[in-house]
């Protein structure tokens, strides 16, 4: 486990999936964690409990990452109302999925949206409030650097960005001691994904593990890169993939 006693995270996209497991993780590991979220009032609240369950302050922010407004006032309101920010994990995503020729603008810009202006937006809004020893943590896919497959282009393309983002930013932000990755999780057991879909057994077999991972898995190495043991990984991208694109 990470010590993460006395730091601040704000998850986006934090009411199920990945980032309510992360959002727990990081509360378990003593972080404070405030989440995003875009319509689970009631998943939203749950998560809060049991954040708080931990002993750990939570607080739940409807934020649409489409918005780029609502995104900067989600990083500022975490730091005013939990008093500081060292964490930011820009996790909501949507899979948009479908041939490439039918992706309309308005797609296009709300999926380049979501996934690429909220994490630049949140991250230079958080960066405002972060101190030595902080870190921007975004969540890819294994999609990014091995598509294989037609129909996820513009999934692929908007998930590749945050390897630019994060290896810029790395830059950008290591002299004050910040550190910016990008992990790459490959099929993960969630609503977006469900180990029992009828493309599930189709991913189990391109992996090298042989499994669906869960979204503890993908936490797990958030957790790592959030804590001391993230102090010198900057700029990287990290396959959490069971070894699906291996
Ligand atoms: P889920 O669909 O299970 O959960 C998505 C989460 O993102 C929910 O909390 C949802 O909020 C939130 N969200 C979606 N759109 C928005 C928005 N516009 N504004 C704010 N919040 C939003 O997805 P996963 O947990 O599976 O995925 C999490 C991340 O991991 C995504 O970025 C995804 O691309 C990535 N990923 C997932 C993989 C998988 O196999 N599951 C593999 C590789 C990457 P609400 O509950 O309110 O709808």
């Amino acid at each position: 486990m990470s010590d993460l006693t006395g730091r601040v995270a704000l998850v986006t996209g934090g009411s199920r999936g990945i980032g309510a497991a992360i959002a727990l993780r990081l509360a378990a590991d003593g972080a404070d964690v405030a989440i995003t979220y875009l319509t689970a009032d009631d998943r939203a609240a749950a998560v809060v409990a049991a954040i708080e369950r931990t002993g750990r302050r939570g607080l739940a922010l409807r934020a649409d990452s489409a918005d780029t407004a609502a995104v900067a006032r989600a990083v500022d309101d975490t730091a005013a109302r939990l008093g500081r920010l060292d964490v930011l994990v820009n996790n909501a995503g949507v899979f948009p999925y479908g041939p490439f020729e039918e992706v309309g603008r308005d797609e296009l810009d709300r999926v380049l949206a979501i996934h690429v202006g909220a994490a630049f937006t949140a991250a230079q809004a958080a960066s405002r409030h972060m101190g030595p020893g902080g870190r921007i943590i975004s969540i890819g896919s294994n999609l990014a650097e091995r598509a294989g497959q037609p129909g996820i282009a513009l999934y692929s393309m908007s998930k590749a960005a945050l390897t630019g983002l994060s290896r810029g930013l790395a830059h950008d932000l290591g002299p004050r001691g910040i550190t910016v990755n990008v992990v790459h999780p490959g099929s993960t057991d969630t609503d977006m994904n469900p180990a029992d879909g009828p493309d599930a057994d189709a991913q189990r077999a391109r992996t090298a593990l042989g499994a669906f991972q869960t979204a503890d898995d993908v936490a797990a190495t958030v957790a790592h890169l959030a804590g001391e043991g993230g102090r010198t990984i900057t700029g990287a991208a990290l396959l959490v993939d069971s070894g699906a694109n291996a």
